[in-house]
């Protein structure tokens, strides 16, 4: 009969704190948990000796994307909203002040129109009432100005206000780059390699890479083995992250039309680096048809 010891490290996370934040990819305000991974060494799969912290991430508890702690940094644009819809409600009620004003306004001028024909007869009153009508003709035209100017200032308030803060998640980083280093494996990049990465960054990392050629070059200056890379991330990536990563690396070696042993491998050795379970990485590898 023969005995084996099982053993080995696994990280293991613990909720250290939670609240909300603005989350970049939900684009509002949800609620986040921190996480600690520790690394524990394992004895048959039981985690018993704790090996000190390997790594912290963000997590929102909707899109469950991962971030680095800094994402609870950009907290304070949250702050500053109240106090943009404070200054976009001040334009608004600025804009109903002159709306108000040029529909008193009209009013006054269309009442004057009507008092100015039969005036028309004395010529001393017609020249004042004459005057006055353009005076509120000009003072209509100027408070009409003044409206459009505010209501391009509120469209522009708001603009800013929702603009998105460029803050990737460790997910859409990591895929990004794992997806990278695959076009780069050949030494060549093709442009269905390109059309196919946009494709899948698109679909699995719900997000664009604006310069794609300017990425290639960093990843390639780095020249980073894609298994070391993902060891160095996966304390930064729950479990969800880690398996969209294997789904779009599978998706990426699919493109060409079939899958051959030596991708299959590739990818399996990608789960391995991420810490997933075998059968995990087996079943997403399966669901991926040509
Ligand atoms: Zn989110």
């Amino acid at each position: 009969m023969l005995a084996f010891i099982i053993f080995g490290t696994r990280g293991i996370r613990s909720t250290i704190k939670q609240g909300a934040f603005y989350c970049p990819q939900c684009q509002s305000e949800k609620n986040y948990k921190h996480k600690k991974v520790t690394q524990f060494f394992t004895l048959y799969f039981i985690p018993l000796i704790p090996l000190g912290n390997k790594g912290e991430y963000v997590e929102c508890q909707t899109c469950r994307n991962t971030y680095i702690e800094r994402v609870l940094d950009i907290a304070p644009v949250l702050d500053i909203t109240p106090k943009k819809a404070v200054a976009s409600s001040t334009t608004e009620e600025q804009i109903e002040r002159f709306g108000g004003q040029s529909a008193q306004m009209g009013i006054a001028s269309e009442s004057a129109a009507q008092t100015s024909t039969p005036a028309a007869s004395q010529s001393t009153p017609a020249a004042s009432s004459d005057t006055s009508l353009i005076d509120q003709v000009k003072q209509l035209a100027e408070a009409e100005a003044a409206l459009v100017a505010a209501q391009e200032k509120v469209a522009a308030e708001k603009a800013e206000a929702e603009k998105p803060v460029d803050i990737l998640s460790e997910k859409q980083k990591a895929i990004k780059k794992v997806l990278i280093m695959m076009i780069l494996a050949d030494g060549k990049v093709e442009d269905s390699e390109i059309s196919m990465f946009h494709k899948v960054y698109r679909d699995v990392a719900d997000s664009v890479v604006p310069d794609i050629y300017k990425e290639i070059e960093e990843v390639r200056v780095e020249n980073k083995a894609p298994r070391q890379y993902l060891k160095q991330v996966s304390a930064y990536l729950n479990e969800e992250g880690k398996k969209d990563i294997i789904k779009a690396a599978m998706m990426i070696a699919a493109s060409d039309g079939d899958i051959d042993p030596s991708e299959v491998r590739m990818v399996e050795n990608f789960g391995k680096a991420l810490e997933l379970r075998t059968l995990e990485v087996r079943e997403i590898i399966e669901s991926i048809k040509v």
